[in-house]
């Protein structure tokens, strides 16, 4: 398939792949096992330029768009799901800012790119998930700026975040007209982190709920039009879908690559398993599917990346990607029998991380009601 794909990309394939290989697979064992936030791996990815992958060229990114973005997400996260996830938040958190910010706003866009300022994005609420427009946190005007009160659940990097955006309600007009994003100082007044979650897998993120009890922020706050916030989020979760579609992607080649090569070298009823047609079956489903995923996840870039609509193309990447990766993950395991279930092979850490891919980013019914509306709407 790369055999089509323009130099640049096929460099950025290239050069993305040997960092992976050599910086953030010697690390992904111990990062998993640590729990930590891996700082230095974080700023190495920085220096790279990967974060500003998908940033036009005149706001201090590479100009390699999507596809740009998702090629880089899959070799990163074959080598680490977390990692690749990790790439997620900045990479978006720059083209959110380029987008949308005003002037101010996007003086943070180097420092995001070099690794030194971390962002995180705070939607989700402990009694709103899936239903981002009942969110129920407030930012209130009053003479000296916004003054902000409620409760996010699982912020990404929020135990480390420098640049927190936050969607709060800012008006009194209910469901998804009056809620704005403020970008605030991630270490202001009245920020209160909870604990790091204990998380079935994706360790290493920081990820915790976060408190905002009369948080102060200034004016100029507001990230895009005030009480627009909702619009620009389901826009921004095109974006994010096509890479959650990638870092599944990653962990399906992953898991592929290590069921062909214990495949091989087990042998059982005097040959390797990989004689077994049960097996060789297996492992033809997951080759076909991994194909047609990157096929489906690179279309959906390229419509994004010519200004083209992609509501229904990105719920289908992340839909089909998402669960294929889970699928052949387990399926991954299952050739390593009992091996599998052991965290001396990397399969069970893929196993626990690719799970996160059908829940985040919007769950999978989530993106069948997407694809439904889409294809009502197309048919008129
Ligand atoms: C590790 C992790 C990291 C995260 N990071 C972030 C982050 O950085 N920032 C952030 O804002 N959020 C983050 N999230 C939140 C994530 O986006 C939400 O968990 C997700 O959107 C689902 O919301 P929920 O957990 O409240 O589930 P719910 O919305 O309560 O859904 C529960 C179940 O009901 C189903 N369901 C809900 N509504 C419908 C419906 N209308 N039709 C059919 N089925 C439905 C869902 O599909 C799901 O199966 C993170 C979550 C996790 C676990």
């Amino acid at each position: 398939m790369h055999r089509f794909w323009p130099e640049e990309l096929v460099a950025l394939r290239d050069t993305t792949r040997r960092f992976a290989e050599a910086e953030v697979l010697p690390r992904a064992a111990a990062i998993d096992a640590e729990d930590v936030f891996d700082r230095d791996l974080y700023r190495k990815m920085a220096s790279l330029g990967l974060f500003g992958v998908a940033l036009r060229e005149a706001a201090g990114g590479a100009g390699l768009g999507a596809i740009g973005a998702c090629i880089a997400m899959e070799e990163l996260a074959r080598c680490s799901g977390a990692i690749g996830n990790a790439f997620a938040i900045p990479v978006e958190a720059a083209l959110f800012l380029d987008q949308h910010g005003n002037e101010r706003q996007q003086q943070l866009i180097p420092g995001i790119l070099a690794g030194e300022i971390i962002p995180a994005t705070a939607v989700t609420e402990p009694e709103h998930g899936s239903d981002v427009a009942g969110l129920r946190t407030t930012a209130r005007r009053d003479a000296e700026g916004w003054v902000l009160e409620g409760s996010k659940a699982w912020v990404t990097l929020g135990g480390v975040v420098d640049a927190l955006m936050v969607f709060a309600r800012t008006g009194t007009e209910g469901g998804h007209r009056a809620i704005s994003c403020l970008l605030l100082d991630g270490k202001a007044p009245g920020i209160l982190r909870g604990k790091n979650e204990e998380l079935l897998g994706m360790h290493g993120l920081a990820d915790c709920s976060i408190t905002l009890d009369g948080v102060r922020a200034p004016a100029d706050a507001v990230v895009g039009p005030e009480n627009g916030a909702f619009k620009m989020a389901m826009a921004n979760f095109n974006f994010s879908r096509l890479l959650m579609s990638a870092m599944a992607l990653g962990m399906a080649r992953a898991a592929f690559e290590d069921a062909v090569s214990y495949a091989r070298q087990r042998k059982q009823f005097g040959g390797p398993i990989i004689g077994h047609q049960a097996v060789q079956f297996m492992l033809a489903d997951m080759s076909t599917e991994i194909d047609a995923s990157r096929l489906l996840i690179h279309h959906a870039c390229r419509l994004y990346d010519a200004g083209l609509p992609i509501a229904k193309e990105a719920a289908q990447a992340k839909l089909f990607t998402t669960d294929m990766a889970t699928r052949n993950v387990s399926n991954a395991l299952q050739i390593h029998g009992g091996n599998g279930y052991s965290r001396a092979y990397r399969v069970e850490r893929l196993y626990r991380d690719v799970r996160l891919a059908q829940i985040y980013e919007g769950t999978n019914q989530i993106q069948r009601m997407i694809i439904a509306r889409q294809v009502e709407k197309e048919m008129g």
